[in-house]
């Protein structure tokens, strides 16, 4: 670590205590940068990472809300509008009990530069709640969502900051702050992205995050001359990335042989079909049941319950080429990552945000895999995001065809970005430090041309 980097991580801890993850994005973000810093001093003297280090603006706020019996719960609600030097803030909700200020910052530090790696006009911001979906009945995810928005919409806007779903906010929930925010605005906006079909949504949308990784992995592959057809592929999570994760995956002749939830992993030695897969999504979004559940359908699958004691997870220890990870952050330690480069595999496509911890990563480095981190690999979600915003204001929706080449060709360009700015720092196949820069330059010198503002 360079004496740069030591003394921003010192005042980052200091100012920002008891946020890890924000810790761990900063510092895998300002290694990268220090590369261009000491190429650009005029970066260095604007002092522009660590504006973009300090949110714009952060609103935390209760959400009290009484259920169907009477009771009266109180949640708390977030959202960080981290930049906004190349457009509105953009960048999901997420409703999970783990959701806290430092996850927050850490993802919308990490939107910034993903949004700009899409070449589309977005700034970043993220968003949230500790409030637990799962299990809940519709009307008491509805009286939440309603008492969450009743306070958020006084914030956001379709040209102020634009949210969208990330775990825990699909297109249910989408729906319901969707409604609140227009009951409450009296106007029909683009002020959420992920909407519904026939009130305002993109075609693809719902696929565009799993398929975009899996569109990034072939470009990966595509620099040795490989493609995905015959490739046995894990994936974790079995939501919606992971879900279109899989469909991608099997239209292009890959394998997938695992899916898990929070509380334990599948393995199907025999490939998770599309038949198989269908099964799965009723079960994940029209049941809300356990991917547990798999193996009662399907006899051969072996289901494995997680252990939080075992200090590797044993989803990421079978014998295959390419690693999706797809649930959350910090899902791939160091031991994981060993097992996994043990077991041959040589692509990771990062469909979460953050899933592989630095000790991870440096790994996956060191041993010169196709490595692709998430901010880059997993940018077809907010690319169509801001397609569907595009379609919002022309009041023009596309076809699914057409917003899949758009999001084929956007991934093929944050690929070759990638590529671009690794090769000009003089790192290439780096994707980590092309990734980083690629987004960095673009909002640094939207920020320069914009004064210390
Ligand atoms: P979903 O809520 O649809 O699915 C999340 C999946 O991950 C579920 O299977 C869930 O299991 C599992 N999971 C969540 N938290 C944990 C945990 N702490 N430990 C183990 N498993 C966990 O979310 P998405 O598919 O939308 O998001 C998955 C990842 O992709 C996240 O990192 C998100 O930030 C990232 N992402 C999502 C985008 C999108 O467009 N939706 C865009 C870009 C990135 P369970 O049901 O048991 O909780």
């Amino acid at each position: 670590m360079s004496e740069y980097v030591k003394e921003l991580m010192a005042e980052v801890i200091a100012k920002n205590p008891a946020e890890p993850e924000f810790h761990q994005a900063v510092q895998e973000v300002t290694e990268s940068i220090s590369i261009v810093l000491d190429r650009h001093p005029e970066y260095r003297a604007a002092k522009v990472l660590e504006r973009i280090i300090e949110p714009e603006r952060v609103i935390t706020f209760r959400v009290p809300w009484v259920d169907e019996q009477g009771e009266v719960h109180i949640n708390r609600g977030f959202r960080i509008e981290m930049n906004s030097a190349i457009g509105p803030y953009k960048g999901g909700l997420r409703f999970h009990p783990s959701v806290n200020l430092g996850i927050l910052k850490f993802l919308a530090f990490e939107q910034v530069f993903k949004n700009s790696l899409t070449s589309l006009p977005m700034g970043g911001g993220k968003g949230g709640s500790d409030f637990d979906p799962k299990g809940k009945s519709d009307l008491k995810v509805m009286r939440f969502c309603q008492a969450f928005m009743s306070e958020l919409y006084r914030h956001i806007g379709p040209n102020t900051d634009v949210p969208a779903g990330d775990i825990g906010v699909g297109g249910r929930e989408i729906g319901y702050l969707f409604g609140q925010y227009k009951k409450l605005r009296n106007e029909f906006t683009g002020v959420l992205t992920g909407k519904g079909l026939n009130w305002g949504g993109s075609l693809i949308r719902p696929e565009a995050t799993g398929y975009g990784a899996v569109y990034f992995a072939a470009e990966m592959l595509g620099t040795k001359n490989e493609t995905l057809a015959g490739k046995t592929c894990l994936v974790s999570g079995s939501g919606n990335v992971a879900q279109f994760t899989v469909q991608k995956i099997n239209s292009l002749g890959g394998k997938v042989v695992t899916l898990s939830d929070s509380n334990g992993y599948i393995y199907d030695e025999e490939g998770i079909s599309e038949e198989k897969l269908e099964f799965v999504m009723h079960l994940k979004n029209v049941r809300r049941g356990r991917i547990k559940e798999y193996t009662d359908k399907f006899k051969n699958a072996v289901y494995t319950e997680l252990d939080p004691k075992m200090e590797y997870n044993p989803l990421w220890n079978h014998k295959a080429e390419c690693a999706f990870p797809s649930a959350t952050q910090n899902e791939i330690n160091e031991k994981d990552a060993q097992n996994l480069l043990n077991n041959g595999v040589y692509v990771v496509s990062e469909g979460a945000n953050m899933p592989t911890t630095i000790e991870g990563v440096n790994l996956f480095l060191d041993n010169k895999i196709l490595y692709g981190p998430g901010k880059a690999a997993n940018a077809g979600g907010v690319a169509v995001s801001g397609l569907e915003m595009s379609q919002n204001s022309m009041r023009l929706p596309w076809t699914r065809e057409e917003v899949d080449e758009r999001l084929r060709m956007i991934m093929k360009n944050i690929h070759a970005t990638c590529v671009l700015n690794a090769d000009r720092f003089g790192t290439p196949g780096n994707y980590v430090n092309g990734a980083n820069i690629g987004g960095f330059l673009k909002v640094a010198d939207a920020m320069i041309d914009q004064g210390v503002v």
